[in-house]
């Protein structure tokens, strides 16, 4: 098994969440955090939240608090936002859970396996060897929800010191 990247198992996955009223990333608008809505970071321009539903551990979703759903309609400075908040991402899974690699990818509509097409987002899906045995990854689906909130309270500090750094410039 070579490609590891399968947005239409992310569709699958994401299908599976129940209606949830409103757009998911603007959950806990106008807080910088909200552990119910598994919101790890908001700032002017970007938030970050915990996919509740994970294709694997710590797999997080990046979008603009703009709800715009065209990679096109993005402003600059959005772009740039989301480059930034992805590299950072990066750096802090890479502190905390030690993968080995990422998936890092975005759906862009509904036929490419968006979830919520409305509001684009970006996947940030942290791997590890030997992560990618079909059942185990589905059996990690339903077990997840045990752990998230540890994940949750472990990556939270990280993305809060970013508020923090931003704040201070
Ligand atoms: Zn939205």
């Amino acid at each position: 098994m070579k490609n590891l990247w399968t947005p239409w198992r992310m569709a699958y996955i994401e299908e599976k969440a129940p209606s949830e009223k409103g757009c998911i990333f603007e959950a806990g608008t106008g807080k910088s955090y909200e552990k119910e809505s598994l919101l790890l970071y908001r700032d002017a321009l970007i938030v970050v939240l915990l996919n509740r539903f994970p294709y694997a551990n710590a797999h997080l979703l990046i979008a603009p608090c703009r709800h715009v759903g065209d990679i096109c309609d993005l402003y600059e400075e959005e772009s740039a936002a989301l480059f930034d908040m992805t590299k950072e991402s990066v750096t802090i899974l890479r502190k905390h859970k030690n993968p080995v690699g990422f998936n890092i990818g975005l759906n862009l509509g509904t036929v490419a396996g968006a979830g919520h097409p409305e509001h684009l987002h970006y996947h940030v899906v942290p791997r590890w060897e030997g992560d990618h045995n079909f059942m185990t990854v589905l059996a990690e689906v339903r077990t997840i929800p045990e752990h998230i909130e540890n994940t949750f309270d472990q990556l939270l500090p990280d993305f809060q010191e970013l508020l923090s750094l931003k704040e201070d410039k």
